[in-house]
């Protein structure tokens, strides 16, 4: 029998093993990005809590959009495809 990927529902990217060149790259888009567009830390954190409590929410990917939440939710001006607004 062949092995089927994981499917990790409501996990981020930083918490899957195997996926640490993925969390380093968002690590990096996050640290380069200039001050302004970049989500303040507290915010960060409470969007992909948000996330973390979606449905639509597997192997870090929002099902909704296709984006990697953890890249989506660096940029203060992204939202959330669902609520059509901040997350
Ligand atoms: S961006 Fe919105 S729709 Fe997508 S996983 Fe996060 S809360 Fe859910």
């Amino acid at each position: 029998m062949e092995d089927q990927p994981k499917r990790c529902r409501r996990c981020l990217l930083r918490e899957m093993t195997g996926q640490n060149d993925y969390y380093e790259s968002v690590k990096r888009y996050r640290a380069t990005m200039p001050a302004a567009k970049r989500t303040p830390d507290a915010d960060y954190e409470r969007r992909l809590a948000a996330c973390k409590e979606c449905r639509h929410l597997e192997n870090g990917t929002c099902m909704q959009c296709g984006c990697y939440v953890e890249m989506r939710a660096a940029r203060t001006d992204m939202h959330c495809p669902l609520r059509g607004g901040p997350w």
